[in-house]
């Protein structure tokens, strides 16, 4: 990129000027990664200071039984399967409570597509687990599997909503987005839930006064330019409803065991400085969302922490078995990060760490870094 051009699209970040499609595409095509890193921390600190946001949470997978076959996903498995299996709901509540004595907040339930599981399975689930935990927010379903619950039910996604709300729902999860450019999309995701479906579930979720994540499946058959285009997508619906509390770009993992479920497997995933540039570009882009969040299981411990300095400013979280990509995982990720990790991750990258809930609610705002744990300076300056 030459100077004039970096100079004209440093000016309109420092003015607070949106920008464009073309403008995302060419910030991709800097190598300049302190410059990009800047532009992006610049805005990330106007919007969060020098505060990261993290919640304590646990992933439940109540299923992993799939009628879809998603070329990226490691976790389906059909019907019959050795290693199938559907959560009877006390299993589900034995597990959730387990975590209560941590300071659980949150819930994060995502399923595969059960081809005969009824509809009737879901709230029952959200009613016994809010019995058990009422404490606990309940973040659970995609929008595709709000919409497979249309097809299952025959009720529409309106009824569902409501019905699921009245269980305790309080937010979906972002999940099923990957990337909506059909070009790209049509390869990869292999159940009906595109840009169309996706965003008329959010679009309703935000209307009945849910605010939910978005994400973005980055680092495997696509370009930049789909990134940008799916980005200012959801950018135009944040415009219109206001009701996506945070960003989550999402490393697409190869499988390094070779699971033939995972037709991607082969293909290398995000570098680091892929991964930084997705993020730094995210946040310039995506200027009417409040948080874009570091999912660190898909990242990495260290590349998490670099993260924070290139557009982040919230990391996901004291997961527990996470196994939808974590199932490909070969970095030796761990599969747990309970809360005194978190704070250490957080300030060891000179930031201060603040529990929030679901909501984005501050619970509670911790010290920063600890100057007598290392000598030399863990801040990155860009
Ligand atoms: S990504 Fe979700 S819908 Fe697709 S195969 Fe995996 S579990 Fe099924």
């Amino acid at each position: 990129m030459d100077l004039r051009r970096k100079e004209q699209l440093e000016n309109k970040v420092y003015a607070g000027e949106r920008l464009s499609f073309a403008d995302g595409v060419d910030l991709y095509e800097t190598d300049d990664m302190a410059w990009l890193g800047r532009l992006a921390h610049h805005v990330r600190t106007e919007k969060n200071g020098d505060k990261v946001v993290f919640n304590v949470n646990r992933h439940l997978n109540l299923t992993n039984v799939c009628t879809a076959s998603c070329a990226y996903c490691s976790f389906q498995r059909k019907p019959g399967e050795k290693d199938a299996y559907t959560m009877r709901i006390e299993e589900a509540v034995r597990l959730a409570s387990a975590m209560a004595p941590e300071g659980l907040t949150e819930l994060h339930i995502v399923n595969g597509l059960h081809p005969t599981l009824p509809w009737r399975y879901y709230p029952k689930v959200l009613r016994e687990l809010k019995a058990a935990l009422p404490t606990v927010a309940l973040k659970a379903f995609t929008a595709t599997e709000i919409h497979w619950f249309e097809e299952i039910s025959g009720l529409s996604a309106d009824a569902i909503l409501d019905e699921l709300m009245d269980a305790g729902l309080e937010s979906l999860t972002g999940g099923g987005a990957e990337i909506f450019d059909w070009e790209i999309r049509s390869q990869i995701v292999d159940h009906k839930t595109h840009w169309e479906d996706w965003s008329r579930i959010h679009r309703l979720a935000h209307s009945k006064g849910l605010r939910t994540p978005s994400t973005m499946l980055y680092g495997h058959i696509e370009q930049p330019r789909h990134r940008v285009d799916h980005v200012i997508r959801l950018r135009e619906l944040q415009d219109e409803t206001g009701g996506f509390a945070v960003f989550i770009p999402l490393r697409f993992q190869h499988d390094a065991a070779g699971d033939p479920r995972n037709r991607l497997m082969n293909q290398p995933m995000a570098t680091g400085v892929e991964a930084l540039k997705t993020f730094a570009v995210s946040r310039l882009l995506f200027d009417n969302v409040d948080h874009i969040k570091c999912f660190w299981v898909m990242h990495g411990l260290t590349l998490a922490q670099l993260t924070l300095n290139h557009g982040a400013d919230d990391l996901d979280g004291s997961v527990v078995e996470y196994k939808i990509t974590h199932d490909a995982d070969h970095f030796g990720t761990p599969d747990k990060m309970g809360r005194e990790d978190l704070l250490e991750l957080i300030r060891d990258a000179g930031f201060v760490p603040v529990e929030r809930d679901t909501q984005y609610r501050v619970i509670r705002e911790f010290d920063g870094p600890d100057a007598a744990r290392r000598d030399t300076p863990q801040s990155m300056v860009v």
